[in-house]
């Protein structure tokens, strides 16, 4: 790419913003986690961290928002630091299904019974069923420490309204779980293994600290600031190979012609994005199109790769 394009600015981000914001408009809040329907669809917010570069930020950039699916990624992380990628790929496959986030079609069509990658909710339970720690508490505390770490801010918490609003509402992925467990998938405690998805989901974030989280995937799992090295490259590679193939779900082949960088949804309306080697993104936007993705958030990915040509291809 050309060189001219490592210049960006806070007028070519407001605009953006503005050029994205009616298309909240053709969205939805989720509402089947009770708690999430609070969400005001008005927000919206943008965050750029370019790597050695000071964030430049647009909107409700410091509104926060719950990880929910953004949180596969880093779980996808830790338990890949756990176990290596032997072991987990045991457990997880590693292809794109063309499903709804939350399916439980294909867990009956796969050999033996594995979930198709780490992104939908049935790998992102296998995989969180991997973290190590005796407890769920522990688990919790070890995914929580990770994302402090990479945001390099340690008063990222836990939503407590919205882990209850979800733990008691989860009937589907409960069914998940369970035929998992009936598969050999996952072995010991299932309830156990989805009090830590549903807290990981739960982890309370803003604009800033996904884009942070972004600038540390773009920079290869290495701090910019201390050089210190947070996630072995090769795990990097592998988390931006899934969220560029899988992490819009079902619209993961669009969103790779339409904008074409790794990027991760989540039901509460984030978006976390990364361009290899220049900087991380963070976007909120509520209202999500019938995929789960929300809409003005993919709108104004699509209009800054655009601008800044931001596209691997
Ligand atoms: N907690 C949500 C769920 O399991 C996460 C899903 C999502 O963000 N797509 O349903």
């Amino acid at each position: 790419y050309d060189a001219q394009y490592d210049l960006y600015d806070l007028e070519t981000l407001q605009e953006m913003l503005e050029k994205a914001r009616p298309f909240a408009k053709q969205g939805k809040v989720a509402d089947y986690i009770p708690e999430l329907a609070k969400a005001s669809p008005e927000t919206l917010g943008v965050t750029v961290m370019p790597i050695g570069q000071a964030p430049l930020s647009a909107g409700d950039c410091g509104v926060p928002f719950t990880m929910q699916s953004i949180s596969k990624v880093f779980t996808l992380l830790l338990a890949l630091i756990d176990h290596g990628e032997e072991k987990l790929f045991e457990h997880v496959g590693m292809e794109p299904t063309g499903d709804h986030f939350d399916s439980i079609v294909r867990l009956e069509l796969a050999e033996p019974g594995k979930p198709f990658n780490p992104m939908i909710n049935a790998g992102a339970i296998a995989v969180t069923s991997l973290i190590r720690g005796s407890t769920p508490q522990e688990k919790t505390d070890r995914i929580l420490a990770f994302v402090r770490k990479l945001a390099a801010d340690e008063s990222i918490a836990i939503d407590e309204a919205v882990y209850r609003s979800e733990a008691v509402t989860a009937d589907r992925n409960r069914s998940l779980a369970y035929f998992l467990k009936h598969n050999g998938v996952i072995g010991g405690d299932v309830e156990e293994h989805l009090e830590v998805y549903f807290r990981q989901c739960s982890i309370r974030v803003n604009c800033v600290q996904i884009a942070r989280m972004g600038m540390i995937l773009a920079n290869g799992g290495i701090d910019p600031d201390s050089g210190e090295i947070l996630i072995p490259e090769r795990y990097v590679r592998i988390a931006k190979a899934f969220m560029l193939t899988c992490g819009m779900y079902n619209a993961s082949g669009e969103f790779a012609i339409k904008v074409g960088i790794p990027a991760k949804s989540g039901v509460a309306g984030g978006i976390l994005a990364v361009v290899p080697g220049r900087m991380g993104i963070g976007t909120i936007s509520p209202a999500l199109n019938e995929k789960g993705n929300s809409v003005a958030g993919c709108r104004i990915l699509q209009e800054l790769a655009a601008r800044w040509r931001l596209s691997i291809y």
